[in-house]
C-alpha cells in the first residue's frame, strides 16, 4: 500500500482518530498515490496512523480505519455489519411504522465519503470520493450481505460526471416508503440528495403536535414531508412551497395518498420572494432551505440570506405564531445560526421565545471524534 508520512507534530488529529489528513500535514508521499488508492498514514517516525482513501485536494485523506487492516470484503462487510447493529438498537430495521432509514452516514459511520439510505427494499448509495467508488462492487457486496432481502441497489456518483445508475436490480420508478405512518413516494432516481431528506424525521413528528387548528406555511418544502404531518395533525390550511415543479407535483401526490388534499395548495415559486408578502395568514411557518453556503468562503452571504427569510416570516407570522427554522449547511455552526436569527427577530420587533432547539436524527449519527458531522441545527420559536 502506498505511503503518507507526516510532518513532525502533525499527528494528534489522527491519532485523535479524526477522519481528514489536510494536505498541509503532510511532509511526503511515497508510491505516487492517485485519487482514490489507499494509503497508510504514518508519523514522523513511521508509526501507523491510519488508513484511508487519497485524494489530492486540501481533505488529502479521508481515514476509514485507525488500526492495521486490510481493505477486504470481509473488512467492509463487518463495517456495514456494526453500522446496522446500530440501526437495530434505534429500532428501525424491521419496522412497520417507519420503512425508510439512513443505514450509513459517511464520517459519522467510518465511511467517509459514503451514504447509504434504505427506501423498503430499494438502498441508495450516495458515492462522494473517488475512493469509494473505485470500490463500489465491494461496497454493494457487503451492503447485500447485511440486508439479504434488499431488491434494487441505485448509484448516485457526487463525485464524477457519470456512473449513477443501478447497481442490482431496479425499482419499479416512486418507491414507496412510510414514515411514522405517513406513506411518501420517493423519487431514487432523479429526486435530490438520495431522494427524500430522512434527517427531518423527528422534527417533521415535532411540527404535527403544533399543527392542530393551525394555518401552516411549509416553505422550501421539497416533496411535503412537513405538510403531510402538519395536515395529520389537524392543520386547517397548508401551503407547500417550492422552486422545483417536479417537487410540488410529488408534494401534491403525497398529500393525496394520505387522503389531505382537502386543506392543501402546493405552489411552484421562488421562496426568496413569495417570503416577501405572505398572500395570506399564517400561524406556523416552517423555512427549511438548501445549504445557503457549501464552503467556509460563502458564510457571509448564506448568512444573510438566512437573515432575510427569518426577518420575513418574523415580520408576518401571526399573533401566536409559531416557527420551525432549520439551517443544514454544515459550515453555519450552531451558535452561528442561533445568532442570526436573533437578529432576524430583532429587527421585526417581535417576542421570541426558543421552544426547542433541533438537530438531525439518530440514524444521522455524529462521530465523537468527528464533530464537523453535525449539519443540522433547528429552532422552534415562539412569535408573539
Ligand atoms: N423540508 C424538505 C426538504 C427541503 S430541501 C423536506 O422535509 O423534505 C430544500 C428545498 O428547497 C428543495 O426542494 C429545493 O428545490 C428548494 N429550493 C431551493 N431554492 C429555492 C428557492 N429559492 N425557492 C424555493 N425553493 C427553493
Amino acid at each position: 500500500m502506498k505511503k503518507i508520512v507526516l510532518k513532525p507534530g502533525r499527528e494528534k488529529s489522527a491519532r485523535n482518530r479524526h477522519p481528514w489528513v489536510f494536505s498541509g500535514a503532510i511532509a511526503r508521499a511515497e508510491g505516487e498515490p492517485v485519487a482514490g488508492d489507499d494509503v497508510r498514514v504514518v508519523g514522523h517516525g513511521g508509526e501507523l496512523l491510519g488508513i484511508g482513501h487519497y485524494y489530492s485536494g486540501t481533505i488529502a485523506v479521508r481515514l476509514y480505519s485507525f488500526t492495521e487492516v486490510t481493505p477486504s470484503l470481509d473488512f467492509w462487510r463487518e463495517k456495514f455489519q456494526e453500522a446496522f447493529g446500530v440501526r437495530k438498537v434505534l429500532g428501525l430495521v424491521d419496522a412497520p411504522e417507519t420503512t425508510a432509514y439512513r443505514l450509513i452516514h459517511a464520517e459519522g459511520d467510518g465511511f467517509p465519503g459514503l451514504v447509504v439510505d434504505v427506501y423498503g427494499s430499494t438502498c441508495v448509495m450516495q458515492f462522494h470520493t473517488a475512493g469509494m467508488l473505485r470500490i463500489k462492487d465491494i461496497l454493494v457486496e457487503a451492503l447485500r450481505s447485511v440486508l439479504p432481502r434488499c431488491e434494487a441497489v441505485f448509484a448516485r456518483v457526487e463525485c464524477a460526471d457519470s456512473g449513477s445508475g443501478y447497481m442490482h436490480g431496479k425499482s419499479a420508478g416512486e418507491v414507496l416508503i412510510r414514515e411514522n405512518g405517513a406513506e411518501f413516494g420517493v423519487d431514487c432516481e432523479e429526486g435530490q440528495k438520495t431522494g427524500f431528506f430522512l434527517d427531518q424525521r423527528d422534527n417533521r413528528a415535532l411540527l404535527a403536535r403544533y399543527s392542530s387548528g393551525r394555518r401552516v406555511l411549509n416553505a422550501f418544502s421539497y416533496t411535503g414531508g412537513f405538510s403531510v404531518y402538519a395536515l395529520r395533525g389537524g392543520a386547517t390550511r397548508c401551503v407547500s412551497v417550492d422552486s422545483s415543479k417536479k417537487a410540488i407535483e410529488l408534494c401534491n401526490r403525497n398529500v393525496v395518498r394520505n387522503g389531505l388534499e382537502a386543506h392543501h395548495e402546493g405552489v411552484v415559486a421562488d421562496c426568496m420572494d413569495y417570503l416577501k408578502h405572505f398572500p395570506e395568514e399564517f400561524d406556523l411557518v416552517v423555512l427549511d432551505p438548501p445549504a445557503f453556503a457549501k464552503h467556509v468562503r460563502n458564510v457571509t452571504d448564506a448568512a444573510k440570506a438566512y437573515q432575510r427569510i427569518n426577518t420575513n416570516a418574523f415580520r408576518q407570522i401571526a399573533r401566536n405564531g409559531v416557527l420551525f427554522t432549520f439551517s443544514c449547511s454544515q459550515v453555519v455552526e450552531r451558535d452561528l445560526f442561533r445568532k442570526i436569527v436573533f437578529s432576524a427577530a430583532a429587527d421585526a420587533g417581535r417576542s421570541v421565545r426558543i421552544l426547542h432547539q433541533l438537530t438531525q436524527p439518530a440514524d444521522h449519527p455524529i462521530s465523537i471524534y468527528h464533530p464537523e458531522g453535525e449539519y443540522l441545527k433547528g429552532l422552534v420559536l415562539s412569535v408573539v
